[in-house]
């Protein structure tokens, strides 16, 4: 599937939760968030058979996110379900690893090629000051049972402030040497102003090349993370939804007063 900037539209990133098990400053208020109602949130089927169609349109790349993917009830079940879709060749998620000692090896089981770990410290203290209260060390087990389970490669996100030469960033490049883990650094952004840029050492940012649909946990196809454009699945039939996605995405990102990271998945 192409859209009218011929560009070719064959990664899809569902996100499968709004709820997280962490409070990251960057990402979620300190106070927490209104949540969407269960009825609201897709189910495995709806995902499943939207996913279909999306394969079915071209899509070849799928990514699960969240919110805390991990936190979705019965969410290897779900991965079980789409890996068993004809078609894809990549199948990974991204999660922030907290809870990957519990699912790595099931999750390999049922299908998952591999992960992404978020990680922008290497500090205890810090990590639990920007994630507000999170155990470092469960995201260390997790990265672990990760490579144990031959979710192959791992990768860590790191977000930066500024750049890469950050001292905290360095040192997460270093934790990624000794380990062998591949790194990206990911500018912080701000959805509501407008300030994105290029995914350092992966895809994403770049608007001329950007492969990218995602499907939030409530049914919204979004075809740019920086617009308030979105699609209702369930309203318009997954069809007519990606059709009209992939007609309207837009050239380049501008702002999205709408969405937010936990709930897009990033
Ligand atoms: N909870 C999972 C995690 O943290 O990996 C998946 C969802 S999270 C929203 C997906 C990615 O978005 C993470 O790598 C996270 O660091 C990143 N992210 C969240 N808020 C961001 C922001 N304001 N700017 C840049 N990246 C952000
Ligand atoms: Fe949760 Fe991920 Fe957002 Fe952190 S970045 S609050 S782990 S969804």
């Amino acid at each position: 599937m192409f859209d009218r900037f011929d560009r070719k539209l064959n990664y899809l990133r569902i996100s499968v939760t709004d709820r997280c098990n962490l409070r990251c400053t960057y990402c979620m208020p300190e106070e927490g968030i209104k949540l969407f109602r269960h009825e609201e949130i897709l189910t495995f089927d709806e995902i499943t058979g939207f996913t279909k169609v999306a394969v079915t349109n071209g899509v070849t790349k799928i990514r699960i996110t969240g919110g805390e993917p991990l936190v979705r009830k019965g969410v290897t079940a779900l991965i079980r379900m789409i890996s068993e879709i004809k078609g894809i060749e990549d199948l990974s998620m991204t999660t922030n690893g907290t809870l990957l000692k519990q699912y790595a090896q099931e999750l390999r089981a049922a299908g998952l090629h591999r992960v992404n770990v978020s990680l922008d410290t290497i500090d205890p203290e810090k990590f639990k000051v920007i994630t507000r209260n999170g155990n470092i060390n469960d995201v260390f087990e997790g990265i672990n049972a990760a490579k144990e389970a031959g979710l192959f490669p791992v990768k860590i996100n790191c977000v930066v402030k500024d750049s890469k030469e950050e001292e905290e960033a360095k040192a997460v490049a270093r934790f990624c040497i000794d380990n062998n883990l591949e790194i990206r650094y990911i500018h912080q952004m701000d959805l509501v102003r407008g300030h994105f840029s290029i995914v350092d050492g992966g895809t994403g940012g770049d608007c001329s090349s950007c492969n990218r649909l995602r499907l939030t946990s409530n049914g919204k196809l979004k075809p740019c993370l920086f617009s308030n454009i979105e699609f209702d699945i369930r309203e318009l039939g997954f069809e007519k939804a990606i059709n009209l996605a992939a007609e309207l995405k837009p050239e380049c990102g501008s702002k999205n007063e709408t969405g937010t990271f936990y709930n897009i998945g990033g």
